[in-house]
């Protein structure tokens, strides 16, 4: 399917406006996504209507505890993603490009699945779903006509033309936070920060439900001070009310961080007591569960 979300440049080239990477891309190239390529000057989605997951999960594995409680939510993904994560859990997909895998199911018969399951939400999750924007689109309208919720699980890497594009259909986000360090964005994982910052703003202003998640990393994004600016970002600029997950990390199911110990329990603990400090009124300490804060 050809993209939404392109302009066209000099030689062939295209620029591709779907996330905040702006790929320029030559003919006959993919942009970082590893699934959306120049033919002859037109850009393409190759993931429309590939589902490589299509799964029933309760909306709490998500993670949403403030959305739907105690509903199942479809979830749907395709290969590929916009980011290339180190501690990325879903790599087996999320980074699966070269020749495109997936079930071929269109929107319609994904909207009928919840309808048939009696499913209030479909998710777009596990890999990212603003590298198959297209295909989630026409699903995401679809659904909103048959009373369904739309949820993104997402990065929140995404250009503001796909903003626009998807949040009249948007009615809950859960966004990971992954530091509040652009280094960290650089080096482990092939993004920045000010984009996700930008977009989680514009979610706020359109009244979406957003929740966030953070993956604590130990070593890489585990510091007070950084606990404390996430804290501050959510309070001030999403609201108080806005749930914040720290999740535990576990080094032998992440891509690249093999050699990194999983979360030790006290710093899970350590930015819960930050962000209840901070004055968020739902943090929840995920990941661990002697400790669920549900
Ligand atoms: S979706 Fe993002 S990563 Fe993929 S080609 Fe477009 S700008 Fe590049
Ligand atoms: S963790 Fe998420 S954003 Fe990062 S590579 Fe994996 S699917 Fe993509």
């Amino acid at each position: 399917m050809e993209a939404l979300l392109y302009k066209k440049l000099n030689d062939g080239k295209i620029q591709c406006q779907n996330c905040a990477h702006y790929c320029v891309i030559s003919s006959g190239k993919r942009g970082i996504c590893g699934v959306r390529e120049n033919q002859n000057g037109k850009l393409y989605s190759l993931v429309y209507g590939k589902a490589i997951a299509i799964n029933i999960d309760p909306i709490e594995k998500k993670p949403f505890y403030h959305f739907l409680p105690n509903s199942y939510s479809l979830s749907v993904a395709t290969v590929g993603c916009n980011f290339k994560c180190a501690s990325c859990q879903n790599y087996d997909i999320s980074q699966l490009t070269g020749s495109i895998k997936g079930q071929e199911i269109s929107s319609k018969e994904i909207v009928e699945l919840a309808l048939k399951n009696k499913l209030p939400s479909i998710s777009y999750t596990y890999t990212e779903p603003a590298i198959f924007s297209e295909y989630a689109l026409d699903t995401m309208k679809l659904a909103k006509k048959k009373g369904i919720k739309n949820c993104w699980v997402s990065n929140g890497f995404w250009s503001k033309e796909l903003f626009d594009l998807i949040s009249p259909y948007l009615d809950a986000v859960n966004i990971d936070l992954k530091s509040f360090e652009d280094d960290f964005y650089i080096k482990y994982c092939g993004g920045r920060l000010e984009p996700v910052l930008d977009n989680l703003k514009r979610l706020k202003k359109k009244k979406i439900w957003v929740e966030i998640t953070t993956l604590i990393i130990p070593t890489l994004n585990d510091s007070e001070k950084i606990f404390r600016n996430i804290a501050n970002f959510i309070k001030n600029e999403l609201g108080p009310e806005t749930p914040w997950h720290i999740t535990k990390f576990c080094g032998a199911i992440s891509w690249r961080l093999q050699n990194l110990s999983d979360t030790p329990v006290k710093t899970l603990k350590k930015a819960y007591q930050i962000g209840k400090k901070t004055g968020l009124k739902y943090v929840h300490i995920g990941n661990v569960p002697e400790l669920d804060t549900e």
